[in-house]
Parts: structure tokens; C-alpha cells; sequence
């Protein structure tokens, strides 16, 4: 009985914004989920009720009771995507229906309201248009966007909560990058597993996130950037990193990813990459690839490139592969020539300087 797909927003804009000046010093640099803007949609939902009051009003904390069930059971899901500064001064967002429907998904998943996709686009234009002079203009900067929802009922019952609420913050963000495109080093985690089958690898669950903060812990302390999981039951197939996918290219030019079996996180980027890559003739296999097979394959050079995926770092460069029997290295362990140009088309759509064959650049302002 979710309410209807329109909703009215009522817009209390903040008293107290952050001063133009303090804004571009805090713009200057803003790093990764460091600094966010003057607003947030807020949008409530209970069972019987639906949706109801909507709202933009100043960010400012949520005050919780200590027995929301999120906070017991972790009913809890997020999304991530980019709006970026168009070179006529308007305001653009990439495939934000794809969230939308990704976001009801993982909805389903964790037995929680589905929120309408027209309201979840129009809680990102809200954002955008109250929120519009802290959308970067620099090249390589962004507002990253980030919808969440949880279980909101004080409740200590286990079952799925009867009262929710979605919550829209966004962050400005510089280049992931500072300082060039460099390949990482990821450890290949033997002890832990990112998702089993018929869980909830998936969906994008603060819990998946949680659950994989220890193999991160575990990659940094064997010196590598990031860690990359291997599926559950085999211990064999390379499933993704804790936020990103995984694509191979080979000599022959294929590429490879694997399957969205259950266990993967269905990537945005992803789809996009694979979209581009086979419309650049491109042969690309869905299929999965085993860790023993990425090893003989480096080491043979007949695996030139991988590559890493989402929407925070676009595509990232791997460079090394660490395990306990030692490590082995990606062809010259530079950004690869594949990489590189995927990475441009695909950015360079993002940010309107390329036609947009698909549909996917989404006018905000
Ligand atoms: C969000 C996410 C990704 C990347 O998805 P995009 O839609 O490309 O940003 C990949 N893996 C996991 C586990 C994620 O949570």
C-alpha cells in the first residue's frame, strides 16, 4: 500500500546555509564523503499509510530511538550516483532510473517498502535544485548522491519493520585520483567471503558493507589498496571487490566479467561498460573466472588488463594481485590501453562531452 507515485515536497530551505565563501574553501579540496551540502529530502513511509511527508529541509541530524529495529537487524539500503556540471551550466545525472529500479530491488530483498521511481527521481532533482551551487564545476568533480532507507519502527520483534524512512544527503567529491590514474594492489581474501547464494550480495545493504570491513582490514595490513572476494562455496571463482566489479581483457582483445549469479552486486557501471565495449566491437563473456586461471593467464600474458568498476571511481586500474603464495602482475602494471579508453568514452558520456547513444545522460537543470 505504498502511497502514490506522485508526492508533494514540502521545502523548508535552510535558515543558516554555509556562506558562498566558506563553500568554495570547503569545494577547494573536498576529497570523498567529507563535506556535504546545505539540504536533505526526508520521506516517510508506514505500512497502511504509504508515503507521507515528504520534505526538504536543512541537513541536520535524525533523531533515532534506541529501539529503530535498524539498528537491531540492520534493515538498511543505500545507493550512490553522480550529478555533474554541464558545460552550459545546467546539471546532468547518469542513469539515475537505473538506481531507482536497483533501489526497489534491493528493497525487495531486505523485505522493505518499495519507494515509486518517480518519487526517488524527484527526491534527486529536489536535492539538485535547492542544493545546485554545490554541484562542482571542475572536470574531474562531481555531487555524489546518496539515497538510503531503513527500518525507522521501534520494534525489538524480528520481522520486517512497518515504518521506514528515506533519507537523500549529497557530497561534493574531487577525483578519486589525486594525482594520476594509478593500478591498485588487491589481496585476495582466503578467510572471508563477500556473499554466499541466496544471500544478499546482490543488494546494496549497509550489511554486505559491514561484513566486509574485515577482509579490507586484512588487504591494508598485507600491503594492498582493496580487497577482492572469491565466491563462498568453491573458494575458486573471483566474485568482485568489496564495492566494485571485476573485468578482465585479454590479447585477443575479449573481455570478461563475471556473471551476475546472485552473489555479485549488479553494477550500473558495469552494464555501462559492457554496453560500450560491444558497441565498440568488442567481444565481452559473462562468465566465471577462476583465480587459478587469472594467475596462469597473467603470468602467460595472455590476460593484458583488469580492471576494477563503480560509480565512486568510474574504472580503476589493477596493477598487482597479492595472495598468500605470492603475487603476480597485470601486463607492464600500468593503466592498460583497454582500460584507459573505456574509462574515456564512458566519462566523457557522463560529463556530455560525447553523443549519448542510450539514453543515459538525465537532464537535471
Ligand atoms: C555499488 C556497488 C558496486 C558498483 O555499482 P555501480 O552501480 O557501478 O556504482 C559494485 N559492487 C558493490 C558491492 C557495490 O555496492
Amino acid at each position: 500500500m505504498s502511497g502514490g507515485d506522485k508526492l508533494d515536497f514540502e521545502i523548508r530551505p535552510n535558515p543558516q546555509p554555509v556562506s558562498a565563501a566558506e563553500r568554495a574553501a570547503l569545494m577547494a579540496n573536498p576529497g570523498f564523503g567529507r563535506i556535504f551540502t546545505d539540504h536533505m529530502v526526508t520521506i516517510r513511509y508506514a505500512d497502511g499509510k504509504g508515503w507521507y511527508d515528504a520534505r526538504v529541509e536543512a541537513r541536520a541530524p535524525i533523531p533515532m530511538d534506541p529501539a529503530s529495529a535498524v539498528l537491531h537487524y540492520a534493515q538498511e539500503i543505500f545507493e550512490g550516483l553522480k550529478a555533474y556540471h554541464a558545460a552550459d551550466g545546467g546539471v546532468t545525472m547518469f542513469r539515475p532510473d537505473a538506481n531507482a529500479r536497483r533501489f526497489n530491488a534491493s528493497a525487495e530483498r531486505m523485505s522493505m517498502a518499495p519507494l515509486p521511481e518517480q518519487v526517488f527521481l524527484d527526491t534527486l532533482h529536489q536535492i539538485i535544485e535547492i542544493d545546485r551551487e554545490w554541484v562542482p564545476t571542475s572536470d574531474d568533480s562531481s555531487l555524489y548522491l546518496r539515497p538510503f532507507m531503513f527500518a525507522s519502527e521501534v520494534f525489538l520483534g524480528v520481522r520486517p519493520a512497518q515504518e521506514y524512512l528515506y533519507v537523500l544527503i549529497a557530497s561534493p567529491v574531487g577525483s578519486y585520483f589525486s594525482g594520476g590514474i594509478k593500478p591498485v594492489a588487491l589481496w585476495v581474501s582466503q578467510e572471508y567471503t563477500r556473499a554466499a547464494p541466496g544471500g544478499t550480495g546482490a543488494a546494496k545493504c549497509g550489511g554486505n558493507y559491514a561484513a566486509s570491513l574485515a577482509a579490507q582490514a586484512e588487504a591494508i595490513e598485507h600491503g594492498c589498496d582493496q580487497v577482492i572476494f572469491l565466491d563462498a562455496v568453491q573458494r575458486k571463482y573471483v566474485d568482485e571487490l568489496g564495492g566494485m566489479n571485476v573485468f578482465f581483457v585479454y590479447d585477443d582483445g575479449t573481455l570478461a566479467t563475471p556473471p551476475l549469479s546472485g552473489t555479485i552486486l549488479p553494477g550500473i557501471t558495469r552494464e555501462s561498460v559492457i554496453t560500450l565495449a560491444r558497441a565498440a566491437g568488442q567481444t565481452v563473456e559473462e562468465r566465471p573466472v577462476s583465480i587459478e586461471e587469472w594467475r596462469a593467464d597473467a603470468e602467460s600474458g595472455r590476460l593484458r588488463e583488469v580492471f576494477a568498476c563503480g560509480t565512486a571511481a568510474v574504472i580503476t586500474p589493477i596493477g598487482t594481485v597479492r595472495t598468500p603464495d605470492g603475487e603476480f602482475v597485470m601486463g607492464d602494471a600500468g593503466p592498460g590501453e583497454v582500460t584507459m579508453s573505456l574509462r574515456q568514452r564512458l566519462v566523457d558520456i557522463q560529463r556530455g562531452r560525447a553523443t549519448d547513444p542510450y539514453g543515459w545522460v538525465h537532464r537535471v537543470l
